[in-house]
């Protein structure tokens, strides 16, 4: 099987394995994640708990004004459409977003885009170190611990001694049950574009600021791209919901709702951690329902023309499209049902 294929089939179930970024966030990718076929089930596995569990957090919302989370939820990445560029005839996979914090779906496109981005700051940094700030458990308010690190890493920032080593960085916030005392472990994991900073000093600086809390972590990534995916992953899912509770899943909703989990500063201010916005939405056109186009692609010449552009990055000719049979179904098909259903 062609690995876009893979893509596209995998897609429907769910897991998106691709670490490149869309150019805008309802299109696919068209690059290809290096993983191992059971690294790809086990992360299939994963985000699908993680989806339910995300499932019955938003269940729970409906009693809130705003229920309508859970049918987007539900609906997320269920619908897809074949798009053509007007201009280039460059065919994409465009597919609905309900763009939730907690969707474990929208979570794996925004690790493609914040790794693409991530990584190429980091290609462009002498040295670049990652860090990880931690601070002591305790059983105070969820949402006061989460305000109390955010305003520690500030004021650390403003200090003079980390100011002439760190030059910049991007920060991700993460959190945990801790499987020793069952507090919350709330913890900020930075890449940083550093020059040489010891770990002794960089705990002084951490424990002065919070008053005590000691435990900070600073290397050398070897890796920029493996950091950067790994950094991704917090941005896409401060905490694993299937780990949890539904009790302490709200818990973590209302502490971190409004609430900022992944920034940037210094030199690294002008990486972008959200994907760009479409600027010529016009310009791409609908060409067929995922599903008709999937379906008819072995006998359809159309559908198999537009498959074969999607897959083989090819270009598509003008006028080449399933709308009739899109239409179809979401027409004429429904009136055949709905005269049979009267007729019976
Ligand atoms: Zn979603």
């Amino acid at each position: 099987m062609d690995s876009r294929e893979a893509d596209l089939g995998s897609s429907q179930t769910g897991f998106l394995g691709s670490e490149s970024a869309p150019l805008v966030h309802t299109l696919e990718t068209t690059r290809h994640s290096p993983l191992q076929p059971n690294q790809r089930s086990s992360r299939a596995k994963s985000q699908v708990s993680r989806q339910a569990s995300a499932v019955e957090l938003y269940k729970y919302l409906e009693y809130y004004p705003d229920s309508d989370k859970l049918t987007a939820l539900k609906r997320c990445r269920k619908i897809g459409y074949f798009v053509r560029h007007k201009e280039t005839g460059r065919v994409r996979l465009a597919l609905n977003n309900c763009k939730l914090r907690w969707c474990a779906l929208c979570g794996s496109a925004k690790v493609s885009w914040i790794t693409f981005t991530v990584s190429g700051w980091l290609a462009n940094r002498h040295r670049p170190k990652f860090a990880t700030f931690t601070l002591k458990h305790t059983d105070e308010d969820l949402g006061f611990q989460i305000q109390q690190l955010y305003r520690f890493f500030v004021n650390l920032r403003k200090l003079a001694g980390f100011r002439s080593k760190v030059r910049g960085g991007i920060w991700f916030f993460q959190i945990k049950l801790s499987v020793n005392d069952g507090l919350w472990h709330n913890h900020l994991h930075c890449v940083i574009d550093s020059s040489y900073f010891p770990q002794g000093e960089l705990s002084s600086f951490w424990s002065r600021i919070t008053e005590g809390s000691t435990v900070v972590d600073i290397r050398i990534i070897q890796d920029p791209d493996k950091a950067a995916n790994e950094v991704a992953r917090y941005a896409a899912c401060p905490c694993d919901l299937s780990k949890n509770s539904l009790e302490q899943n709200r818990e973590i909703y209302h502490a971190l709702h409004s609430r900022r989990i992944c920034g940037a500063w210094g030199t690294a201010k002008g990486v972008q951690l959200k994907p760009p916005k479409d600027e010529q939405p016009d310009l791409w056109e609908n060409v067929g329902s995922r599903s008709v186009v999937v379906e008819l692609r072995n006998s359809d010449p159309c559908a198999r023309a537009i498959y074969q552009a999607y897959v083989q990055h090819t270009y598509l000719e003008p006028d080449v499209n399933c709308r009739s049979f899109d239409n179809w179904l979401d027409d004429d098909f429904q009136n055949y049902l709905a005269e049979k259903e009267s007729s019976w």
